[in-house]
């Protein structure tokens, strides 16, 4: 009898990581594809695991962990479509079609973020955890739930790059950077913001800049607020962001002040960084292509 073997697509709006994995966890092959025109960039992705399963046999379930955001309602007849999207030409974009009609194996989609939260619970960060959250803090903020080692999801993914903050006492002048809302995690903690108010990355001001405060403070608010929803035995900041020195323990120490000993996990504990690095994409697909035939 053949070995399962996954085909895995982490799908990223500068490029797809592709990825061949076998039962053992392995990754034997990769590929990377500029992220171009839906056309170009699917019909590369079909025909690379075409070369693969033709090398290393049929492909048993391929596991798409995507950029966002993606219709995930199994009813829906747009399943697997990214929805609405800036990115110019991708908006409704069909990223499971391609391999349904090439491939005679089961295809899960999610968010890169879910995949994520899903590869680090399985072997990293959040390993025998509960309730585990991956929130990532870079161009946007996005968070995936694990619980009881199952991805949460409502009538969509989880959206928590837009909870709602409070302002800092010295960040009053600023707009924010999400066109829906003034006062969210993403327009004020993001990338992006931080440029937009600052010129520079967190990584390039200085220790003592006042940046550094004020986006821990927001980060901060976010800890607060999972753990009011679901004390989770850890929460994973991951992101380009969080590569900036000393955040992680601003984070953990205000967030243990604006929560004020009340809840019964601990920031100093529970907050965390990836255990994974840059392998929780690819990892991720596999997460969950590995579900689907569990
Ligand atoms: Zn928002």
């Amino acid at each position: 009898m053949t070995q399962p073997l996954f085909g895995l697509v982490e799908a990223g709006g500068t490029k797809f990581v592709l990825g061949i994995a076998t039962e053992k966890d392995e990754v034997i092959a990769t590929a990377r594809i500029p992220t171009t025109s839906p056309a170009a960039t699917l019909g590369a992705m079909v025909a690379w695991f075409k070369e693969q399963s033709f090398l290393h046999g049929p492909l048993t379930a391929i596991g798409i962990a995507s950029f966002g955001p993606l219709q995930l309602d199994p009813a829906a007849a747009d399943w697997g479509h990214i929805t609405s999207t800036p990115k110019a030409g991708w908006s409704g974009a069909d990223l499971v079609g391609p391999l349904k009609a090439q491939f005679d194996c089961p295809v899960a989609i999610d968010t890169d973020v879910n995949g994520a939260a899903l590869a680090e619970h399985r072997w990293g960060a959040a390993k025998g955890q509960r309730v585990a959250i991956y929130l990532t803090i870079g161009t946007g903020i996005g968070g995936g739930c694990v619980v009881d080692g199952k991805l949460l999801h409502g009538v969509s993914h989880p959206e928590m790059g837009h909870v709602r903050v409070a302002r800092h006492p010295l960040d009053t002048n600023f707009a924010g950077t999400c066109s829906y809302h003034t006062d969210c995690l993403e327009g004020l903690a993001s990338g992006p913001a931080i440029i937009a108010r600052w010129g520079q990355s967190l990584s390039q001001l200085a220790a003592d800049h006042p940046a550094q405060e004020i986006i821990a403070w927001y980060l901060a608010q976010a800890v607060c607020t999972l753990q009011a929803i679901f004390e989770p035995g850890r929460i994973i900041f991951g992101g380009g962001v969080m590569g900036t020195p000393a955040m992680l323990d601003r984070v953990r120490a205000t967030a243990a002040e604006l929560g004020n000993g009340y809840f019964v996990t601990k920031p100093a504990e529970i907050v965390v960084l990836p255990g994974l690095g840059d392998r929780a994409g690819l990892l991720g697909a596999l997460a969950l292509a590995q579900d689907l035939i569990a």
